[in-house]
């Protein structure tokens, strides 16, 4: 995935699995929305992205990241930019995860429902 502009990356930050990305040949149109895509276009351009996702060897490693960056744009780890910005109002900001780790562990529920099968469209 490329890094995004907007991110806060943080400090401790490791791309090193990015080299087992899922994602790694694919088109990185599927993970980001163009602009003004609305409704079942980005639907089911979120879920193909997802799928993808879903079979990823990397997916904790790059939710936690995106949940710590709060990456802006974009699917990372089956995490859409609606379900980060769940985790993101649910998030006390004073104690918000920075380090390793802390993003998959304060969002442990909402990356394991991304991938699940309501959110791949197969429920
Ligand atoms: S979890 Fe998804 S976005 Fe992240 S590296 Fe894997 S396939 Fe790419």
């Amino acid at each position: 995935m490329p890094q995004q502009p907007l991110a806060q990356v943080p400090a401790d930050v490791r791309w090193n699995w990015q080299d087992f990305g899922a994602c790694r040949d694919s088109d990185q149109a599927l993970f980001f929305h163009p602009q003004n895509e609305r409704g079942s276009a980005r639907v089911k351009r979120d879920r193909a992205a997802k799928r993808v996702c879903a079979n990823c060897m990397v997916r904790l490693e790059c939710a936690d990241y995106a949940v710590r960056a709060r990456e802006p744009y974009g699917v990372w780890g089956g995490l859409s930019e609606e379900d980060r910005e769940q985790i993101y109002a649910r998030l006390d900001v004073r104690t918000y995860p920075r380090r390793q780790g802390e993003g998959a562990r304060a969002a442990a529920r909402e990356i394991a429902d991304a991938v699940s099968a309501q959110a791949l469209g197969i429920a």
